[in-house]
């Protein structure tokens, strides 16, 4: 078994970022996951529209200007080319005719502007919504604990009908929950970095190509060049640890077709079998490294690794539709959901051309489960394509085609758990966690994502550093000391 010193399992935007922070540290890391490609829930797609092959993403993404440690990991492995990305001021425009564009005013005064000068909303919409924000920054963005985003929502006199066109599809967009049951202190430290800091914060940040452009494949070939080691379709099956050497062995799933891993990643993919290594950081989603811990019969912490467990999970659809080429798009719009009438799409967005077709995404979040649950497959995909083209006035597409992630975030509840990268350290020594749910101040992102993994990276970085200086030291004392006796 070849022993390593770091191996990062999981090549998500998590283990991406880690295995990147490692590396700028001075250490070889090794990553590995079980998919054919890295990237995780963020990654490019190809499908089929209109019997014709169209890159897509596995889920249409958006970042935003506050997203600042996934900017500076996106800068940093970027091409010479630069990153395959584009920032475009925020902007919200509704089909209901709601529109706020940030001021010319400086910041942060470019946003308060906006927003007082929101076209499509009452004068009375206006004031509560400014004064929501302004209440949140009184208190300095803490609410009360366990509190709900529908509860705040009460405490603040926020109109219903603010909330139906406003908050509701805001709760939604940044934390795939229903303010019913979203946790108000991560809604508020949303608001926070974004809305409450500055116009560019708000800043959307459209990707230019597929998002394994953006992140996952430029991330690869920086880490390739520097020595670390990828392998793809390596499914971890459990992680034990043995006392006396003090190592951590990984059990794989016997590799079925290593040599396939992605072609256009230059994986140096090694063979099935058993792996060592002094530290493991496991970016993982909860469930699947419960599954790997678990499969590992850890005793003691056994406890702490059910918390894993704990985390409940939404849907999110995403409808990717294709038009004739000629047919104009908005760049984004928020679309009017009418649940009565299954009119689910929440907001869509303009995909560019590709193979003389125009190609919009629409995206259902929060909102899946009930999606999903209409009976006919091909009904409810044709029924968000009619909810395109009546509100916003469009044609029929040639072709509509749904991607669901039945488990695409963490359901982002007051009462879930709050772990730390350090969760099982203590306990287990040598491993870290890393992954969007091990960032309790956010909800499920990239951002939660690429900051946990670098944490994670950092203090095993230091661990490793600890870990080389004692050794130095019990090499210095073993050593014969030439001299009088
Ligand atoms: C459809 C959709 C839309 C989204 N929209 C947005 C958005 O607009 N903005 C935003 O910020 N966030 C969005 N998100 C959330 C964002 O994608 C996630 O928060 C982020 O990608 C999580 O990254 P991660 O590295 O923590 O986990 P993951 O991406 O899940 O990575 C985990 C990796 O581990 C691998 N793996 C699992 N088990 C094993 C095993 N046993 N052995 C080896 N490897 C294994 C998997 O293959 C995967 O590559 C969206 C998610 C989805 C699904």
């Amino acid at each position: 078994m070849p022993d390593h010193d770091v191996i990062v399992i999981g090549a998500g935007w998590a283990g991406l970022s880690a295995a990147v922070r490692l590396t700028e540290q001075g250490h070889r890391p090794v990553l590995l996951d079980a998919a054919p490609q890295p990237g995780g829930r963020a990654r490019g797609l190809t499908i089929e529209l209109a019997g014709l092959r169209c890159q897509v993403d596995n889920g249409q993404h958006l970042i935003i200007g506050a997203y600042t440690e996934t900017l500076a990991l996106i800068a940093r492995v970027a091409a010479p080319s630069g990153p395959a990305i584009r920032r475009a001021a925020m902007r919200l425009d509704a089909v209901d005719g709601m529109r706020i564009h940030p001021s010319s005013a400086p910041p942060p005064f470019d946003l308060r502007g906006g927003l007082l000068r929101a076209q499509g909303l009452s004068g009375r919409e206006r004031w509560a919504l400014t004064r929501a924000l302004a209440g949140l920054r009184w208190h300095g963005w803490h609410v009360p604990a366990r509190q709900t985003v529908a509860e705040w929502l009460v405490e603040f006199r926020q109109p219903s009908s603010l909330v139906d066109r406003f908050w509701l599809p805001l709760c939604i967009a940044t934390m795939n929950t229903p303010p019913e049951a979203a946790c108000a202190q991560t809604f508020a430290n949303v608001l926070r970095d974004s809305l409450g800091a500055s116009a560019e914060a708000c800043e959307f940040v459209l990707p230019t190509r597929t998002l394994d452009e953006v992140l996952p494949q430029p991330a690869c070939d920086w880490l390739l060049a520097r020595g670390a080691t990828l392998m793809l379709r390596q499914t971890v099956r459990a992680l034990r640890r043995d006392p006396a050497s003090g190592l951590w062995h990984l059990e794989r799933e016997p590799a079925a077709d290593a040599a396939q891993a992605a072609a256009h990643i230059a994986a140096n993919t090694a063979a099935g079998g058993g792996l060592r290594a002094r530290h493991v950081i496991l970016a993982l989603p909860p469930a699947n490294a419960l599954r790997v811990l678990s499969a590992g019969g850890h005793g003691e912490p056994a406890q702490r690794i059910a918390r894993l467990g704990e985390f409940d999970h939404e849907p999110i659809v995403t409808v990717y539709m294709a038009w004739p080429a000629d047919v104009r798009l908005p760049a984004w719009i928020m679309l009017s959901e009418q649940p009565a009438t299954r009119y689910f799409g929440q907001w869509l967005f303009d995909r560019g051309e590709q193979q003389a077709m125009r190609i919009g995404a629409v995206v259902v979040s929060a909102r899946g489960r009930a999606w999903l649950a209409q009976d006919d497959a091909e009904e409810r995909v044709l029924t968000i394509a009619r909810q395109v083209s009546t509100q916003l006035e469009l044609p029929m597409p040639l072709d509509a085609r749904a991607i669901v992630d039945k488990r695409a975030t963490f359901r982002c509840t007051p009462d879930r758990p709050r772990l730390h990268v350090d969760a099982l350290a203590g306990a287990l020594p040598g491993l870290w966690l890393a992954g969007d749910h091990l960032w309790p101040d956010y909800p499920a992102t990239l951002e939660a994502a690429v900051r946990s993994g670098r944490l994670a990276a950092s203090v095993c970085a230091a661990a490793l550093r600890r870990h080389a200086s004692l050794r130095d030291d019990q090499r210095s004392t073993a050593e014969p000391v030439d001299g009088p006796r």
